[in-house]
């Protein structure tokens, strides 16, 4: 019989940990397992804000493939995927095809727009380590600018969304900001940071003492915060509010939402905002060798009446579903259904600063910094074991 061919799409959060934990368990010659990915290393989503900021670098959140995967095991494709053709089953590639028996998307996702005028064209979005790192050399270039044409936009930076991403932004940046005005010779007060938010608070569903530790510490450190006030228009020059206000900037980053990768719809299913409502076992549903996981997939949360939010913690509990269900499928055996178990949330606010709730406990200051950081190096573990944690743990900043 010939060897079953399993294709995993994405060596992120889910797709990495679904290969590590299917190398652990599978024998030689049992599956020809390929991880496709649009690049050779893997990084840290959850960190991508730091390096944006400039406050480590992006060495610190990325790991090549090749030293978490095991090649006896697992083939390696750097390519970027364009669709999957699932009658025939297929994964079309830039520059090739693949063929599968099982499939695994884990393509992460996008960033949602809602709609808004211009914000596709002229924001910037916190998406890849690529983006990250363009634009920490775009915030080092309007200081240089600043110091050339005077121009105050070019040190007033807008962050769209006051949600976890926007707010861990805002906290580094605010950090970042006394060593550019140092370096580039720009006095403090000329810096302006905005947090712009549609909704009627900042980190909306989450407990309010924590919402408003997080307001007061990064008040101090020089946010200024726009509330309940929609961005209607971005443009090169700024954004303009639904209020008719305009802020002059030339550095506009959103952080207001993200929608399932769009090569999922590419590939002919039907989705809510780019995510796939998959079955108990992580299978897209009508289909018994296409598993989603990720931020690809939507699992409903049934007591609170709606979807779970898509984070690394949810994709990081799939993997090992997804894995032991690949292995059920070649070897024939029962499927394990997905079970959350939230363990809590946590998000930092720049150096030793952070919130989180971890059960019912609500985490404020160093000790939500210090509790970020050990979930960070707890990842780094499951990801590469003591040597990954011992290379990169000091990397990472915070504490
Ligand atoms: P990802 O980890 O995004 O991986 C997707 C992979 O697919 C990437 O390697 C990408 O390069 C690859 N890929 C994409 N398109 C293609 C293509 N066409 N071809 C080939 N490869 C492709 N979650 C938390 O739980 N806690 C946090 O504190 C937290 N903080 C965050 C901070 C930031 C700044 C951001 C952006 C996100 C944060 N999240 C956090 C969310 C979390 O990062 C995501 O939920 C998680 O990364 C989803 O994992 P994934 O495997 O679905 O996708």
């Amino acid at each position: 019989m010939a060897i079953p061919k399993i294709v995993i799409l994405g060596a992120g959060y889910g797709g990495i940990m679904t290969a590590i934990n299917l190398q652990k368990s599978l024998n030689y010659n049992e599956a020809e397992v390929t991880l496709v990915n649009k690049h050779d290393y893997h990084y840290l989503t959850t960190l991508l804000h730091e390096p944006a900021a400039g406050t480590v670098s992006s060495e610190a959140v990325k790991v090549k493939v090749k030293d978490l995967i095991n090649e006896q095991k697992i083939n390696f494709r750097k390519g970027i995927v364009e669709s999957v053709d699932t009658a025939n089953r297929r994964v079309i590639l830039e520059d090739g095809e693949l063929e599968y028996n099982y499939l695994v998307m884990a393509l992460g996702s996008e960033p949602e727009t809602f709609g808004i005028d211009g914000l596709k064209e002229h924001a910037f979005s916190i998406r890849s380590l690529n983006a990250s790192r363009v634009i920490r050399e775009h915030i080092q270039y309007m200081f240089a600018k600043y110091k050339y044409d005077k121009d105050e936009a070019n040190v007033t930076f807008v962050v769209g969304g006051a949600g976890f991403t926007g707010i861990e932004f805002v906290g580094e940046l605010a950090d970042r900001i006394p060593e550019l005005c140092a370096q580039y010779d720009v006095p403090r007060e000329k810096v302006k940071i905005y947090n712009v938010e549609a909704a009627p608070t900042v980190l909306p569903g989450f407990d309010q003492v924590l919402v408003d530790y997080a307001m007061k510490v990064l008040t101090e450190k020089g946010v200024d915060f726009k509330i309940n006030m929609p961005i209607k228009q971005c443009t090169p020059d700024g954004i303009v509010l639904a209020s008719g206000e305009e802020i002059r900037s030339k550095t506009v980053v959103w952080t207001g939402g993200v929608r399932g990768n769009s090569i999922i719809e590419k590939s002919g299913f039907e989705t809510m905002r780019g995510r796939l409502k998959v079955d108990p076992h992580l299978l897209a549903p009508g289909y018994d060798d296409v598993f989603i996981i990720g931020d690809l997939a939507l699992i409903m949360n049934e007591q609170a009446g709606r979807p779970y939010p898509p984070t690394a913690q949810m994709a990081t509990q799939q993997a090992p579903v997804c894995a032991h269900n690949l292995l059920a499928k070649i070897r024939g055996g029962q499927l394990k259904e997905f079970v959350p178990q939230l363990k809590g949330t946590l998000a930092s606010l720049g150096k030793g600063e952070g919130i989180g709730m971890i059960g019912k406990r609500k985490l404020l200051g160093n000790t939500a910094a210090l509790m970020k950081k050990a979930s960070d190096l707890r990842y780094l573990y499951m990801l590469g074991g003591l040597s990954l944690v011992l290379k990169k743990g000091n990397l990472l900043r915070r504490v």
